[in-house]
């Protein structure tokens, strides 16, 4: 390790369960953050300062005025200018540590592409907002024996799980079927920041852990950050029934479960199951007599009041303002095309 490393990290050396060898493991570490929101920013931001450098930013979505009460990379000129959320957080990134080399990735995570978007990464941060994306990570890990670390908070609560193939049970162990009725949201019951960061920091502090190559005791912890309860049980053992780690069948990265998600936090329908490169310069011509339209070279968006589609250059889209996949789906015909 160079001087410059030796001082920068001192006082993490200097804790015993890293030391200079789990430093050295931190700096070759290759991560993947999945959500680049909330948590996703803030496992970003802790993992760099600990000097894991390479680290892959999944994030479909883009910044506004009203993440930045929690997401805590971002700032109001990256909400201003509707920026990516991977690429703002890259940016950002680099200016903690100038050797950090981030790799944007601003694509929606399906079966198509998670074996590309995950290629090469030993560990997997959760910073999604749904459960259909953590099915299929829990799966990807499963089947390639990759960790894994679940994180969720709405309102006050927040819960959190390492999933460890081979050592622990897994996501689908425990949830083998999504929740039924109507579940809290950020968008319907808010969500207090301290929250976010409580959890993400368990996380952090587990993915330090695995990455080190340290044994560690694997608990599910909850918590209610208000009332300030806190509650730990060990994980139960991997169901010898469990369709995925049990049985090793993976439906969700076959693709058989797929549906347009309405987004955490706002009322909006993504539409992401279209893969076809869009020019954005060309579709700006094409919309301007039909209403205002912005665009830069990573995203366009177009106001049709009372809606606004955001559409990225993949041929993906969000269309702000609905929560009817139908509205979602008609506007996008219309619009960019079948
Ligand atoms: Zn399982």
């Amino acid at each position: 390790m160079n001087d410059r490393d030796q001082d920068r990290y001192s006082r993490q050396i200097r804790f015993s369960e890293i030391g200079l060898s789990g430093q050295e493991k931190l700096l070759d570490a290759r991560v993947a953050i999945v959500g680049c929101g909330a948590l996703g920013s803030f496992h970003a931001g802790a993992l760099l300062r600990a000097g894991v450098r390479h680290v892959r930013l999944v994030d479909r979505d883009y910044v506004e005025a009203n993440n930045l009460q929690r997401q805590w990379l971002y700032v109001q000129e990256d909400a201003e200018h509707a920026r990516p959320k991977a690429e703002a957080a890259a940016q950002h990134l680099r200016k903690i540590d100038s050797e950090c080399q981030p790799e944007p990735v601003v694509v929606d995570l399906t079966a198509d592409n998670i074996a590309d978007v995950l290629d090469g990464a030993q560990l997997i941060l959760d910073g999604t907002d749904n459960f259909e994306t953590r099915y299929l990570i829990n799966e990807f890990a499963v089947q390639h024996g990759i960790p894994w670390i679940y994180g969720a908070a709405v309102g006050s609560y927040g819960i959190t799980m390492p999933v460890v193939p081979g050592s622990t049970c897994c996501f689908s162990c425990l949830y083998p079927q999504p929740p039924t009725g109507i579940q809290p949201t950020c968008e319907t019951a808010g969500v207090v920041n301290a929250v976010t960061s409580a959890i993400a920091s368990f996380q952090v502090s587990v993915a330090l852990q695995v990455l080190c190559g340290r044994h560690f005791e694997a608990r599910i912890t909850t918590m209610d950050l208000w009332t300030g309860k806190l509650r730990q049980v060990r994980q139960p053992p991997a169901r010898t029934d469990c369709d995925v780690c049990g049985r090793r069948r993976f439906p969700h990265l076959a693709g058989r479960h797929r549906a347009p998600i309405s987004l955490c936090g706002r009322n909006a329908v993504q539409i992401h199951d279209r893969s076809r490169p869009v020019d954005l310069t060309s579709l700006k011509t094409h919309l301007f007599p039909f209403g205002e339209v912005r665009a830069n070279e990573l995203a366009l968006r177009f106001f049709v009041p009372p809606y606004e589609m955001t559409i990225f250059h993949d041929g993906r889209a969000i269309v702000k303002g609905t929560s009817d996949p139908g509205i979602a789906r008609k506007l996008y015909a219309q619009y960019v095309g079948n």
